[in-house]
C-alpha cells in the first residue's frame, strides 16, 4: 500500500521473473533445494500473519504440515479408499480429494485447538503450541493405519490436466505458484479492513474490542488460516516426496519454521522468503560443514541455528527483511526520483495552519440525528468497581445527554478512567445499573457498547505505532464495512475500501492532521497521538464520544482547535463525556462538571456552581479552580 514497499517489491518481482527464465536451466539439485524454500516459505508466511502481526506465537506448525501430507497420503494408499473408488473416476482426482481432505482436518483441528488455546496469553499460549506441537507428532508416529514410525510410502504424484508433476521441477513450480498466490492473498487481506483489525489484535485487545472487533474470533480466524497453509505445504511435500513419516512434522521442525518467519522479518510477509531461503541454505551448508569441523554427526545444526537466531534478533530485533528493504530501496531511489517518482510527503508544518482550509464533508460523514436534543445516551446509576479492598468508583452516578458536554474531573486516583473503562464495557462494575441508547448492558462486551455508538479514546495512548496515521483512523471505521476475509484477499473489496479511507480521511482533516496522514502514528508528538485517537472514535460515527484526557500535551493553540472541534460535535448532537485536567479547557467548553474523588462522587453542576462549591475547593486544596 505504502509507496516505500513498492521499490523493494519490484525488485522481488524482478528476481521471481529471472528465476522463472532460469528455472528449466537449473541443476536438479537447486530445483529442490528451492522447491523446498517455496515449501517451507508458504508455511512461514503464514507463521508471519500469526505471531508477527497478530503476535500469536506459535512453535506447532509442522504439526499442521503433517495433518496435510498425511490426509493425502492416507487418502492416496489406503487400500479401503481403492476398494470403495468408483470406476468412472481417474485415480489422478485422489490427491485432490486428499487435499481437501487435509484441509477439512486441519480446519477442524485447528478450530478446536485456537478455541481451547487462544484465550491464554502470555507465555501459555506458546508453551500450548508445544503441547499439541508434540501431541501430534507422536500420534503420527502410534497410529496403525499411518504406518507408524516408518510412515507411508507409494504416493501418486500431482497430475493437473493430464500433466503429471512427479519431478521436483514440474512440482517445483507449482509450489511457487502456490507460494506466491498466498503472499498476495495475504497482502491484500493486511490492506484492508480485516487486515487493520488483525493488527490491533496485538497492539491491544482492549482497544480492538472497543473498535467492535470481535478479537476472539479474529484470532481463531488467523490461526486456522496459517494452519491451512500449513496444510497446504504439507500436501505439496507429500507428494513431490511421495512418502511421509512423521519427522518432518517434529517440534524442531516446528521451531525452524518459527526461525524463518523471526529471523527474516516477523512484520513482513516477504520475510517469510527471506527467513526460509536463509535457513534452508544455511541447513544445507552446515550439514556439510559441521561434521567435517566437529569429526562426528549428529544435530548440531540445531544448536547453530538458535545462536545464530539469538545474534540475529540481537542486531535486528525486527527480523532481516525491513533493514533489507531499506537498504533496496537507499539503492535504488536516485533512479526513481530521475522517472519523476516523488518521495513520500514529509510536510510537518504547524497543523493549525490546515485547520482554516474548508473542508467540505462527504454526504456519508455527516451522520444523521437519530437522537433528539437532550435526550438520555448513556446513564449510570450507583457504579461501584473494587480492587481487592480499595473502592475505586463508590456508587458514581452521572448521566449525558446528546447536545452535551459532561466533564468528570477529580485529583489523581480518584476514579475517572476506572469509571470510563465501566462505562464503554471494558471493565465489569461489582454493582450499579448501566444503559446505553435506552439499553441495559450489564455484562456486555465493549464491542456491543461500540455497536450501540459509544466511541472513545484512551488516557495511555493506544494506537499501531508503527502504521500510518490514516490506516489508525480507518480502523475506526471497522464496523462500518462488511468485506470479509475472502473478499479482501481477493481485493473485492476495493470500493469499500476507497470510501472508508475517504471518511477516516475527513476525519483526520477535521482534527487538523491531514497533513500527518502517510506518517507513522509513534512518530507524532503525544498530544497529536491524542487526537488521532479522537479521529479513530469519530470514524465509528459515534454518538457518546468518551474521551480520557484528550488535552494532555497538546499546545495552547491545539487546545483552542481541540474545544472548536467539540463544540462543532455538541452541534451536532453528540454527547462527549471529558476527563481532563486542565480547568481553563474544562470550564470553558463544560456545559456540566461531575467531580471525583476518592472514587465518590462529591459534586455535580454547572461550571459556576462546581467553582462555588467547597467540598470541590476542599478536595483540590483551595488552589486549582481559582486560577
Ligand atoms: P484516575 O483516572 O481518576 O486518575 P483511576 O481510575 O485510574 O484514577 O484509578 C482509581 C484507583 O483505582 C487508583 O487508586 C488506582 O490505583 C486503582 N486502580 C485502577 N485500576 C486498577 C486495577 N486494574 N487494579 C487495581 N487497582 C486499580
Ligand atoms: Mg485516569
Amino acid at each position: 500500500m505504502s509507496r516505500v514497499a513498492m521499490t523493494p517489491r519490484k525488485l522481488t518481482v524482478l528476481s521471481l521473473a529471472a528465476l522463472a527464465v532460469c528455472w528449466p536451466l537449473l541443476p536438479d539439485f537447486t530445483v529442490s533445494v528451492l522447491a523446498s524454500i517455496a515449501l517451507y516459505a508458504i508455511v512461514a508466511a503464514g507463521l508471519v500473519l500469526m505471531t508477527g502481526i497478530a503476535g500469536m506465537t506459535s512453535f506447532g506448525q509442522a504439526a499442521f504440515v503433517g495433518l496435510g501430507a498425511y490426509a493425502s497420503a492416507w487418502l492416496c494408499t489406503s487400500p479401503h479408499i481403492a476398494a470403495a473408488w468408483p470406476p468412472v473416476l481417474p485415480p489422478t482426482l485422489l490427491p485432490w480429494l486428499g487435499l481437501l481432505l487435509g484441509l477439512a482436518v486441519t480446519l477442524s483441528v485447528a478450530w478446536v485447538l485456537g478455541a481451547a488455546t487462544l484465550r491464554l496469553s502470555g507465555h501459555y499460549l506458546p508453551l500450548c503450541t508445544i503441547a499439541w506441537g508434540l501431541s501430534l507428532y507422536f500420534l503420527f508416529g502410534n497410529l496403525e493405519f499411518l504406518g507408524g514410525h516408518t510412515g507411508i510410502g507409494g504416493l501418486p504424484p500431482l497430475t493437473i490436466m493430464g500433466l503429471s508433476l512427479a519431478s521436483p521441477r514440474a512440482l517445483g513450480v507449482l509450489a511457487w505458484l502456490v507460494l506466491m498466490l498466498a503472499l498476495w492473498a495475504l497482502a491484500n487481506l493486511l490492506d484492508s479492513r480485516e487486515g487493520r483489525a488483525i493488527r490491533a489484535l496485538k497492539s491491544s485487545r482492549v482497544m480492538a474490542e472497543s473498535m467492535g472487533i470481535d478479537t476472539a474470533r479474529q484470532r481463531i480466524r488467523v490461526f486456522v488460516l496459517a494452519a491451512l497453509l500449513a496444510s497446504i505445504s504439507g500436501w505439496l511435500y507429500a507428494h513431490m516426496q511421495r512418502f511421509v513419516n512423521p519427522t518432518p512434522f517434529s517440534l524442531n521442525i516446528g521451531i525452524e519454521y518459527l526461525f524463518m518467519a523471526v529471523v527474516g522479518g516477523s512484520g513482513h510477509l516477504w520475510g517469510a522468503l527471506l527467513g526460509s531461503t536463509l535457513i534452508t541454505l544455511l541447513k544445507e551448508q552446515l550439514q556439510d560443514l559441521l561434521p567435517r569441523l566437529l569429526g562426528a554427526s549428529g544435530n548440531f545444526e540445531v544448536v547453530v541455528f538458535g545462536l545464530l537466531m539469538l545474534i540475529v534478533l540481537q542486531g535486528f530485533p525486527q527480523g532481516l527483511w525491513p533493514s533489507l528493504a531499506r537498504r533496496g530501496q537507499r539503492l535504488v531511489s536516485p533512479f526513481m526520483s530521475l522517472v519523476g517518482q516523488p518521495g513520500a510527503s514529509g510536510a510537518t508544518g504547524e497543523t493549525l495552519d490546515e485547520r482554516n482550509v474548508e473542508i467540505n464533508p462527504p454526504a456519508s460523514t455527516s451522520p444523521p440525528l437519530t437522537t433528539d436534543p437532550g435526550e438520555t445516551l448513556l446513564d449510570a446509576r450507583e457504579m461501584t468497581r473494587q480492587f481487592g479492598g480499595l473502592i475505586a468508583n463508590d456508587k458514581v452516578s452521572l448521566s449525558l445527554q446528546s447536545g452535551e458536554i459532561h466533564a468528570l474531573i477529580g485529583p489523581n486516583g480518584a476514579g475517572k478512567s476506572t469509571f470510563f473503562n465501566l462505562i464503554s464495557g471494558v471493565d465489569r462494575a461489582d454493582d450499579g445499573v448501566l444503559t446505553l441508547m435506552g439499553q441495559a448492558m450489564a455484562g456486555k462486551p465493549a464491542r456491543e457498547f461500540a455497536r450501540l455508538g459509544l466511541g472513545r479514546t484512551f488516557q495511555h495512548v493506544k494506537l499501531l505505532s508503527a502504521r500510518p496515521v490514516l490506516e489508525n483512523v480507518a480502523l475506526g471505521a471497522y464496523r462500518s464495512g462488511r468485506a470479509g476475509w475472502l473478499q479482501a484477499m481477493l481485493r473485492l473489496d476495493r470500493r469499500e475500501e476507497a470510501a472508508t479511507l475517504h471518511r477516516a480521511r475527513f476525519q483526520l482533516a477535521r482534527c487538523g492532521l491531514q497533513a500527518h496522514a502517510d506518517d507513522a502514528a509513534g512518530e507524532l508528538s503525544l498530544g497529536q497521538q491524542r487526537i488521532v485517537e479522537i479521529a479513530r472514535a469519530l470514524a465509528g460515527e459515534p454518538r457518546v464520544l468518551l474521551l480520557d484526557e484528550p488535552a494532555a500535551g497538546l499546545r495552547h493553540l491545539e487546545k483552542r482547535a481541540l474545544a472548536a472541534l467539540l463544540n462543532q460535535l455538541r452541534q451536532q448532537g453528540l454527547g462527549i463525556l471529558v476527563v481532563e485536567h486542565d480547568m481553563d479547557f474544562v470550564m470553558t467548553i463544560a456545559d456540566r462538571i461531575t467531580v471525583l474523588n476518592f472514587g465518590a462522587v462529591i459534586a455535580s453542576g454547572t461550571p459556576a456552581q462546581i467553582q462555588q462549591d467547597p467540598a470541590v475547593l476542599d478536595a483540590y486544596l483551595g488552589g486549582v479552580l481559582d486560577e
